[in-house]
Parts: structure tokens; sequence; C-alpha cells
């Protein structure tokens, strides 16, 4: 998505350990015109999926899945994070290793909203290692609810989360594509395909 590509080349900032800093946008101050334009772009890409729920991470995921939330016009689910590992029966819980700071940590998210029924459509801002998309594929899992794709905003193509999930049959639909980064050498994307 040529627009979200020319944002990231402007404005994201590369730091030591592999982290693409876009604060001015999307992770700290966020352009929710950009992620209404983001939102439809995904509808596009998944039209005739039969979505009917939109589930992501908290807490950089939400601000972009509400507003596609809104595109699709479909509730949005968000896996919440505890740091309780004794958790009651009415959750289904899955275990993710946090990319910035490799803690491995519990997501949750309650039975009663995620459903066997659902056609639900993963959202997240970055696609890294793939713990964290792996963790919401396991809670869907769990719950037998079918997993259309996952959305990304940003996959960085050099690492393998892109890989371990489509490894598992899931399509990914990511809006900017990362081939290679470092702070002496600046961002370099893929081609747009659009
Ligand atoms: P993964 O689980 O795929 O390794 O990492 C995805 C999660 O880590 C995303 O939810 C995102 O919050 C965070 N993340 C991974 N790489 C980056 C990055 O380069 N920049 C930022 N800002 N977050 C990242």
């Amino acid at each position: 998505m040529r627009e979200l590509e020319e944002r990231i080349l402007r404005d994201g900032k590369v730091y030591a350990g592999d982290v693409l800093k876009v604060d001015g946008f999307l992770n700290h101050q966020l352009d929710p015109a950009l992620f209404r334009r983001m939102g439809e772009e995904w509808r596009r890409r998944f039209a005739d999926q039969g979505v009917n729920k939109l589930l992501t991470l908290e807490a950089s995921g939400i601000g972009i899945a509400a507003i596609a939330g809104e595109v699709f016009g479909c509730p949005v689910l968000f896996a919440k994070k505890s740091r309780t590992r004794n958790i009651a029966g009415s959750v289904y819980t899955a275990q993710v290793e946090s990319y910035t700071h490799g803690q491995v940590y519990t997501i949750l998210c309650s039975k009663e909203y995620l459903l066997p029924t659902d056609r639900v459509l993963l959202l997240d801002d970055f696609l890294a290692n793939g713990n964290a998309m792996m963790g919401l594929l396991d809670l869907c899992r769990q719950a037998g609810a079918a997993v259309v794709g996952a959305g990304v905003a940003v996959e960085k193509a050099y690492q393998p989360g892109g890989e371990r999930l489509r490894g598992q049959g899931v399509r990914v639909e990511s809006l900017a594509r990362i081939l290679a980064m470092s702070p002496e050498e600046g961002i370099t994307l893929a081609p747009d395909p659009a």
C-alpha cells in the first residue's frame, strides 16, 4: 500500500535490535485517516471471505483494528496480556514471547466472545518472528473459530513470521513489506504489488 510505504520511508526510524519506530503515526501518535484507508485495503483483499470478527492483541493493535472494524462492520476483539498464570476456565489462553522484551507472557480472551461460528481476520501492526500472530491463531483454534487470514501493517519479511504463518495455511496480507533495514543503511521495501 503505497501511502503506508511512503509514510514508513518518511517518518520511520530504524533502531538497533531490529526495531522500526513508527511512533509518529502507528504506535504512539495515531493517524486515524491512514488507519481507515488501511482498513479499506484489508477489506478489499478479504472481500467475500465472510469476515465477522477482527482479533488483535493489546495494546498497539487496538487502534488499527478498531477503525478496521468500522470499515468491515463487525466487532473487534483484542486479546489481553496477563501477568497472571492461573486463570479461570472461562477464557482461552496462549503463551507469547514478546518481540521487544523477550519475556513470555500469557494472552487471553473470553470464551464468550470467540465462537466456533466466527470467521476471524487477525490484525496486528507488525509481523516479525510471528509469535504474536501464532498466539492469536492458537486462541482461534481452541475456540474452533475459522481464521480467514492475517492482516499486517508492516511485515519484516527477512524475519520468519510470514513463513511460519503461511506454513500453517494462514493467508497473510501485509500492507508494507520490509526486505532489509539497519540504522546505517535505512529501509529497503519490497515493491508494491498493487
Ligand atoms: P512477533 O511476535 O511477530 O515477533 O512481533 C510482533 C509484535 O512485536 C508486534 O505486535 C509489535 O508490537 C512488535 N514488533 C515487532 N517488530 C517490531 C518493530 O520493528 N517495531 C515495532 N514498533 N514493534 C515491533
